[in-house]
């Protein structure tokens, strides 16, 4: 019966509902576009990434749920923990996401890479002072370096990836190292930093490059520069926002070719304009604004790590006394 709806295109089977953490906004427009061109309603529900995945926890097999679209790996990756996603085999997903970008039991897939690096006050730092996220630990960084709060996955996510690449040992010394050099508190967002390091509060941070961009778009002269890390190793971290088939879903064929479509150029350019993130599709270029910050190495490290290690990445930037 299932399968024959699918096949068949009756008319529930034309609607695929999907659950959503990312700012409606953006994704609306795309999906109304989706409909056009393919006819297929979707139903959009947006809330954050914990409430959605409550909700798909409370409704179990009855959930109306067909897609979960989310940011960060770790956000993924505990959605498939949970069982809240089935595997897709899609060979079109296969050819436009690396490998490094999705779920190694393909359960979910990153639909653009959202990279998270080094920013500097131009005034004061030469970009030949700066070279890799270790690097900020460096005793010459001492009262000049500005993090966002451990608290947010951004930055579980970045720990993660380190201790995946260097051990605990190592990375646990980097993070203190840096908590040692802190300007002043943990901000609260990316967005309070860039504008503490256009201040002069501090001269280096670390944050995710879109949100340099938002604030380049409001003010092109915004003082504060981006400096690709670790280039001459492993490459600038990356994490990606993606998708995946929730494990109840009533429309699983629909589900799949939505999130199909979201690998495609004209939804890959979407995520490029809108919200100047970088294309997960390697073949999609992105647009001028962040095309001036080139191209750049990206960490090959499967994004999944970020949820597997996210724990001890959390346990170990307490240790680190990383707000
Ligand atoms: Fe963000």
């Amino acid at each position: 019966m299932l399968s024959l709806a699918a096949f068949s295109g009756s008319a529930w089977a034309d609607t695929v509902t999907v659950y959503s953490a990312r700012n409606e906004q953006l994704l609306k427009p795309l999906l109304d576009r989706y409909t056009k061109e393919t006819g297929t309603e979707i139903k959009l529900l947006t809330a954050n990434e914990g409430a959605l995945l409550a909700r798909l926890n409370a409704e179990g097999p009855s959930t109306p749920a067909d897609v979960l679209i989310t940011v960060d790996a770790g956000n993924l990756w505990l959605a498939a923990q949970q069982g809240q996603l089935q595997p897709l085999k899609s060979s079109i997903l296969s050819a436009n996401i690396p490998a490094h970008l999705r779920d190694p039991g393909n359960q979910w897939f990153g639909l653009s890479v959202r990279a998270r690096t080094i920013v500097y006050n131009p005034q004061s730092v030469r970009p030949s002072d700066l070279s890799t996220y270790e690097d900020l630990g460096n005793p010459k960084w001492k009262g000049k370096l500005c993090l966002r709060t451990s608290k947010k996955v951004y930055n579980q996510s970045l720990i993660a990836m380190m201790i995946n690449e260097l051990g605990e040992a190592k990375t646990e010394a980097i993070v203190k190292s840096w908590v040692a050099n802190l300007a002043t508190d943990v901000f609260p967002d990316d967005t309070a930093l860039l504008k503490a390091i256009a201040a002069g509060q501090c001269q280096v941070g670390i944050v995710n490059t879109y949100y340099l961009g938002r604030l380049l778009v409001k003010e092109p002269q915004f003082p504060v520069a981006l400096f690709w890390a670790n280039q001459n190793g492993s490459g600038a971290h990356v994490n990606v926002s993606g998708a995946g088939v929730t494990r109840h879903a009533k429309n699983v064929a629909g589900a799949q070719k939505l999130i199909e479509y979201l690998s495609m150029d004209a939804a890959q350019n979407f995520y490029v304009d809108e919200d100047l993130e970088f294309p997960a599709n390697p073949k999609v270029k992105p647009n001028s604004i962040i095309k001036q910050w080139g191209p750049f190495k990206q960490n090959l490290l499967n994004v999944s790590k970020a949820g597997e290690l996210q724990s001890a990445a959390t346990r170990l930037m307490d240790r680190a006394g990383y707000k």
